[in-house]
Protein backbone atom coordinates (compact mmCIF):
# COMPACT_ATOMS: atom_id res chain seq x y z
CA UNK A 1 0.00 0.00 0.00
CA UNK A 2 1.36 3.50 -1.02
CA UNK A 3 1.77 6.23 1.11
CA UNK A 4 2.07 9.80 0.37
CA UNK A 5 2.23 13.25 2.22
CA UNK A 6 -0.67 16.35 1.39
CA UNK A 7 -0.43 19.65 2.34
CA UNK A 8 -3.47 21.78 2.46
CA UNK A 9 -1.64 25.07 2.38
CA UNK A 10 -2.48 28.45 4.40
CA UNK A 11 -5.05 29.79 1.63
CA UNK A 12 -7.35 26.54 1.94
CA UNK A 13 -7.20 26.62 5.45
CA UNK A 14 -8.17 30.16 6.01
CA UNK A 15 -10.58 29.51 3.44
CA UNK A 16 -12.34 27.07 5.73
CA UNK A 17 -12.54 24.52 3.33
CA UNK A 18 -10.23 21.73 4.81
CA UNK A 19 -13.16 19.35 5.53
CA UNK A 20 -14.43 19.56 1.97
CA UNK A 21 -10.58 18.72 0.91
CA UNK A 22 -10.05 16.10 3.16
CA UNK A 23 -13.06 14.39 1.53
CA UNK A 24 -11.69 14.46 -2.39
CA UNK A 25 -9.09 12.28 -1.06
CA UNK A 26 -11.36 10.27 0.69
CA UNK A 27 -14.12 9.84 -2.01
CA UNK A 28 -11.14 8.91 -4.47
CA UNK A 29 -10.68 5.78 -2.16
CA UNK A 30 -7.54 7.57 -0.24
CA UNK A 31 -7.24 6.51 3.47
CA UNK A 32 -6.32 9.06 5.99
CA UNK A 33 -3.44 7.17 7.93
CA UNK A 34 -2.66 10.97 9.86
CA UNK A 35 -3.64 14.06 9.96
CA UNK A 36 -2.75 17.24 11.87
CA UNK A 37 -2.93 20.95 12.01
CA UNK A 38 0.28 23.03 12.42
CA UNK A 39 2.36 26.66 11.92
CA UNK A 40 4.96 25.73 10.30
CA UNK A 41 8.08 28.12 11.32
CA UNK A 42 10.45 29.60 8.69
CA UNK A 43 13.00 26.86 9.35
CA UNK A 44 10.91 24.29 8.99
CA UNK A 45 9.29 26.32 5.67
CA UNK A 46 13.34 26.29 4.27
CA UNK A 47 14.05 22.75 5.19
CA UNK A 48 11.04 21.51 3.78
CA UNK A 49 11.05 23.40 0.43
CA UNK A 50 15.04 22.99 0.20
CA UNK A 51 14.91 21.63 -3.00
CA UNK A 52 13.50 25.08 -4.33
CA UNK A 53 16.06 27.52 -2.42
CA UNK A 54 18.01 28.56 -5.94
CA UNK A 55 14.78 29.18 -7.35
CA UNK A 56 13.11 33.13 -7.69
CA UNK A 57 9.88 32.42 -5.58
CA UNK A 58 11.94 30.58 -2.57
CA UNK A 59 11.04 33.37 -0.46
CA UNK A 60 7.48 34.23 -1.22
CA UNK A 61 7.23 30.66 -0.77
CA UNK A 62 8.30 30.74 2.42
CA UNK A 63 6.59 33.31 3.84
CA UNK A 64 3.28 32.06 1.64
CA UNK A 65 3.75 28.59 3.77
CA UNK A 66 4.03 30.40 7.28
CA UNK A 67 1.55 33.27 6.80
CA UNK A 68 -0.98 31.10 8.99
CA UNK A 69 -1.71 27.01 10.15
CA UNK A 70 -1.39 24.21 7.43
CA UNK A 71 -3.34 20.89 7.46
CA UNK A 72 -0.65 18.00 7.03
CA UNK A 73 -1.83 14.43 6.57
CA UNK A 74 -0.41 11.03 5.05
CA UNK A 75 -2.91 9.61 2.54
CA UNK A 76 -2.70 5.68 1.97
CA UNK A 77 -4.20 3.68 -1.22
CA UNK A 78 -3.36 1.82 -4.23
CA UNK A 79 -1.27 4.45 -6.41
CA UNK A 80 -1.45 7.18 -3.07
CA UNK A 81 1.01 9.25 -5.01
CA UNK A 82 -0.25 9.30 -8.47
CA UNK A 83 -3.74 9.52 -7.36
CA UNK A 84 -3.53 12.24 -4.58
CA UNK A 85 -1.87 14.73 -8.30
CA UNK A 86 -4.22 13.97 -9.31
CA UNK A 87 -6.98 15.27 -7.80
CA UNK A 88 -4.80 18.32 -6.78
CA UNK A 89 -4.71 19.49 -10.43
CA UNK A 90 -1.89 21.60 -11.86
CA UNK A 91 0.73 23.61 -10.05
CA UNK A 92 -0.81 26.76 -11.57
CA UNK A 93 -4.95 26.62 -10.95
CA UNK A 94 -5.91 28.27 -14.32
CA UNK A 95 -4.04 25.35 -15.82
CA UNK A 96 -5.61 22.72 -13.35
CA UNK A 97 -8.74 20.56 -15.16
CA UNK A 98 -12.09 21.47 -13.73
CA UNK A 99 -13.18 19.88 -11.14
CA UNK A 100 -9.52 18.75 -9.50
CA UNK A 101 -8.69 20.55 -6.07
CA UNK A 102 -6.39 23.85 -7.31
CA UNK A 103 -9.36 24.45 -10.12
CA UNK A 104 -11.82 24.40 -6.85
CA UNK A 105 -10.31 25.96 -4.52
CA UNK A 106 -7.16 27.81 -5.46
CA UNK A 107 -6.38 31.65 -6.64
CA UNK A 108 -2.94 31.75 -7.58
CA UNK A 109 0.46 29.77 -8.33
CA UNK A 110 1.32 31.22 -5.11
CA UNK A 111 -1.40 30.34 -2.82
CA UNK A 112 -2.21 26.93 -4.56
CA UNK A 113 -4.30 25.28 -1.93
CA UNK A 114 -2.29 21.91 -1.73
CA UNK A 115 1.27 20.30 -1.67
CA UNK A 116 1.60 16.61 -2.82
CA UNK A 117 4.66 14.53 -3.05
CA UNK A 118 5.96 14.11 -6.35
CA UNK A 119 7.54 10.60 -5.91
CA UNK A 120 7.74 8.08 -3.55
CA UNK A 121 11.24 8.57 -2.44
CA UNK A 122 10.23 12.51 -1.80
CA UNK A 123 6.70 10.88 -0.04
CA UNK A 124 8.55 9.37 2.13
CA UNK A 125 11.64 11.77 3.04
CA UNK A 126 8.02 14.19 3.61
CA UNK A 127 6.40 11.71 5.70
CA UNK A 128 9.24 11.41 8.30
CA UNK A 129 9.58 14.95 8.40
CA UNK A 130 6.17 16.09 9.77
CA UNK A 131 5.46 12.36 11.56
CA UNK A 132 6.72 9.90 14.28
CA UNK A 133 5.77 6.73 12.79
CA UNK A 134 3.23 6.30 15.98
CA UNK A 135 1.57 8.90 14.14
CA UNK A 136 0.85 6.58 11.11
CA UNK A 137 -2.55 4.24 12.07
P1 LIG B 1 3.89 21.29 -7.06
O1 LIG B 1 4.58 19.98 -6.88
O2 LIG B 1 2.75 21.23 -8.05
O3 LIG B 1 3.45 21.92 -5.75
O4 LIG B 1 4.92 22.31 -7.72
P2 LIG B 1 6.51 22.54 -7.52
O5 LIG B 1 7.12 21.45 -6.67
O6 LIG B 1 7.08 22.79 -8.87
O7 LIG B 1 6.59 23.92 -6.73
C1 LIG B 1 6.37 23.97 -5.33
C2 LIG B 1 5.50 25.17 -5.03
O8 LIG B 1 6.22 26.36 -5.33
C3 LIG B 1 4.22 25.27 -5.86
O9 LIG B 1 3.15 24.53 -5.34
C4 LIG B 1 3.92 26.75 -5.82
O10 LIG B 1 3.27 27.11 -4.60
C5 LIG B 1 5.32 27.35 -5.82
N1 LIG B 1 5.72 27.71 -7.19
C6 LIG B 1 6.12 26.89 -8.19
N2 LIG B 1 6.41 27.56 -9.32
C7 LIG B 1 6.20 28.86 -9.02
C8 LIG B 1 6.34 30.07 -9.76
O11 LIG B 1 6.73 30.08 -10.92
N3 LIG B 1 6.05 31.22 -9.10
C9 LIG B 1 5.62 31.23 -7.80
N4 LIG B 1 5.34 32.39 -7.21
N5 LIG B 1 5.47 30.11 -7.06
C10 LIG B 1 5.76 28.94 -7.66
Amino acid sequence: MEQTLSIIKPDAVAKNVVGKILDRFESAGLRIAATKKIQLSKADAQAFYAVHNQRPFFNDLVEFMISGPVVVSVLEGENAMAKNRELMGATNPQEAEPGTIRADFADSIDANAVHGSDSLENAKIEIDFFFAQRELC
